[in-house]
């Protein structure tokens, strides 16, 4: 008989394709094996206090001050509008988005206009 649903995560599997596990070479008997061995849960990262692993990044748990729950402030902009935000608006790249015209000083501008082709950067 082949090998059942449980031999994915049983112990005696040997992850190798032409063998089922090392007790059955060709598979249980039955729907049911007897020497199921449940595979261990893969070991927890490790994370400071009041963090956790989400999606495989670091996250703070809900911040508390004198025990009680301190607010977190909504992030403004997704990851993907930020990476957008990266390759696209002039304080990260110092051109014009729009005409690619380079800003001459971009260490003291505060508005993004562009005096060259009129583009208005309001997104930040
Ligand atoms: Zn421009």
């Amino acid at each position: 008989m082949p090998k059942i649903p449980e031999c994915d995560r049983c112990q005696l599997n040997p992850r190798n394709p032409s063998i089922v596990c090392a007790v059955h070479p060709v598979g249980p008997d039955s729907d049911r094996c007897l020497d199921f061995r449940p595979a261990a849960e893969p070991p927890k990262l490790w994370a400071p206090e009041e963090t956790r692993f989400v999606n495989d990044e670091l996250v703070l748990e809900q911040p508390t001050y004198d025990g009680e729950p301190v607010p977190v402030p909504r992030q403004r902009f997704t990851l993907e509008e930020k990476l957008e935000l990266l390759n696209y608006h002039p304080l990260f790249t110092g051109r014009c988005p729009h005409c690619e015209m380079p800003y001459s000083d971009t260490e003291t501008l505060v508005h993004w206009d562009c005096s060259h082709c009129g583009w208005i950067g309001d997104t930040i």
